[in-house]
């Protein structure tokens, strides 16, 4: 079945399923379902801020998320990019694992976050700028939620955002990171923030139906694969979220894997994905 049929069904389905009675069903049909169902995009935008992550979700309903805001001067360059863009309001954070580079960026963005809310794996552990930075916003009025594996945090009839990792705390900071997974029926998007090959390796076990991904962050800026994570993932197309570092990322060898599916955000700057 064409896509926007599948989601049309969908969003039908939906529809009904949180109907009191026939009447209103019959309401909906004629009037609601329309408008409900009107075609949308996502937009997804891997913006580039320097060696860092910052990833805006905008659903088709305007519902925008942000995971992760860069560092501070990641954070800075990320306001301009939602000035430009004219997004005025965040609705959803998540900071995916307390790293500067992914973190302190939110000190400038906190005021656009309506729900005063920050989405963390809930690691006690982090840099100290950043966990100053959330004990400031804790003392601003924001409240840090802890979310993990098997959470949905999006549940619409365009799609849906699911927390695929950390089940449990057990690694070190980059391996306990939030991996998320925007399934919109289209494109399909993994974020993999900083996990390693053996965090790499358990989500294409638990997880076979993300093999059906057509965009998929690299992992760690384009560090360490697990076995097999390219062919895995043999439809997709891949980012890197990165920058200047003096840690040798992205790898050669990961560049090279990727071949020619492949956007940097370090010299192809801000990618943006329309879906669909
Ligand atoms: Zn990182």
């Amino acid at each position: 079945m064409i896509q926007p049929m599948k989601n049309l069904l969908w969003c039908l389905v939906y529809t009904i399923t949180r109907l009191p009675s026939a009447s209103a069903l019959f309401l909906v049909m004629l009037v609601v379902w329309p408008a409900l169902c009107q075609a949308g995009q996502w937009r997804v935008h891997f913006v580039d801020v320097g060696y860092g992550d910052a990833i805006i979700l905008e659903s088709p309903d305007q519902e925008v998320t942000l995971i992760d805001a860069g560092g501070r001067e990641g954070g800075a360059k990320l306001k301009t990019y939602l000035s430009h863009n004219a997004i005025t309001t965040i609705h959803r954070a998540l900071l995916t694992h307390p790293h500067d580079n992914h973190c302190l960026g939110f000190e400038q963005i906190a005021p656009l976050i309506v729900s005063k809310e920050l989405l963390t794996n809930g690691d006690a552990n982090g840099d100290d700028a950043c966990r100053q930075l959330t004990g400031r916003l804790g003392a601003q009025g924001f409240t840090m939620r802890i979310v993990k594996s098997g959470d949905r945090l999006i549940d619409s009839p365009s799609g849906s955002l699911h927390v695929l990792h950390p089940q449990a705390l057990e690694g070190g900071l980059n391996e306990n990171s939030l991996v998320l997974w925007l399934n919109t029926g289209g494109l399909d998007f993994l974020f993999t923030a900083d996990i390693g090959p053996t965090q790499q390796q358990d989500l294409m076990r638990r997880h076979p139906a993300l093999a059906n991904a057509r965009v998929v962050q690299l992992p760690h800026h384009g560090g360490d694969l697990a076995a097999g994570w390219m062919e895995f993932f043999s439809k997709a197309h891949f980012v890197a979220s990165t920058g200047p570092n003096p840690y040798g990322l992205p790898l050669t060898s990961t560049m090279n894997a990727a071949g020619r599916r492949i956007s940097r955000t370090d010299i192809d700057g801000t990618k943006v994905f329309y879906d669909p």
